[in-house]
């Protein structure tokens, strides 16, 4: 889970990013609307945590840009503004919530964690292959699979988007802590762990790879 913090009080994007380490979520700081746009173009986020009022605007101008070019990223405000029609109109413009300051952290964390709840921590089950991320642990019909690490969370971003065809940048973008440090072929080492260590075992096919678009989630696989 990668989190964008737009917020520009340097104490509070302080306790932002190491309260949100400590709870797990990676996580990218930027000041401005200009650094959050170009964040935005090069990396996908979960969730973007963005203050109001930055110094070269107001974030709820950007929002339905943010929210036509990233559709699936859930967009939290911070704000000083306790008034309604703040509240009302940061939702209306399209932020999925709205928390005023000051604000609690662990509150804050519920609310993070209420938003990314879809996908995030549910144990994905598929014709007798269970997955859970939080416990990193793969059961098929009773057997425990040992797979670990960057090939496991690769199988489960993989599982959660089994209607798609995912990119080797998307797979590298969201589960490497520093995609532009990496080279692509991670993925490849990733998927063939996964398909010696499960797939070649379990004599199953999970994934498959498309040709110069990436890989899709094919179990269990027709035909
Ligand atoms: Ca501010």
């Amino acid at each position: 889970m990668r989190i964008l913090v737009v917020e520009d009080e340097p104490t509070l994007k302080r306790t932002l990013i190491e309260g949100l380490k400590e709870y797990g979520y990676q996580s990218d700081e930027v000041d401005t609307l200009k650094d959050a746009e170009y964040y935005l173009g090069i990396r996908n986020y979960d969730l973007i945590l963005m203050d109001w009022m930055l110094p070269d605007g107001d974030c709820i101008d950007i929002i339905p840009h943010i929210k036509s070019q990233n559709p699936k990223s859930v967009i939290v405000i911070l704000s000083a503004r306790d008034d309604a029609k703040s509240e009302v109109e940061a939702l209306r413009q399209g932020a999925d919530d709205y928390i005023k300051k000051p604000f609690d952290f662990e509150v804050l964390i519920a609310r993070i964690e209420a938003r990314l709840r879809f996908g995030s921590s549910s144990e994905i089950e598929i014709s007798g292959l269970k997955i859970n991320p939080e416990e990193e642990k793969i059961i098929y019909n009773g057997q425990e699979i040992e797979l670990k690490g960057k090939p496991f969370e690769v199988l489960t971003h993989l599982a959660r988007h089994r209607d798609q065809i995912v990119s080797k940048e998307q797979l590298l973008d969201a589960i490497w802590e520093e995609p532009e440090l990496v080279t692509p072929n991670v993925i490849e080492v990733a998927i063939n762990q996964i398909r010696q260590k499960m797939d070649k075992p379990l004599g199953i096919t999970t994934i498959e790879t498309v040709r110069r678009r990436g890989y899709r989630f094919c179990f269990p696989k027709k035909g």
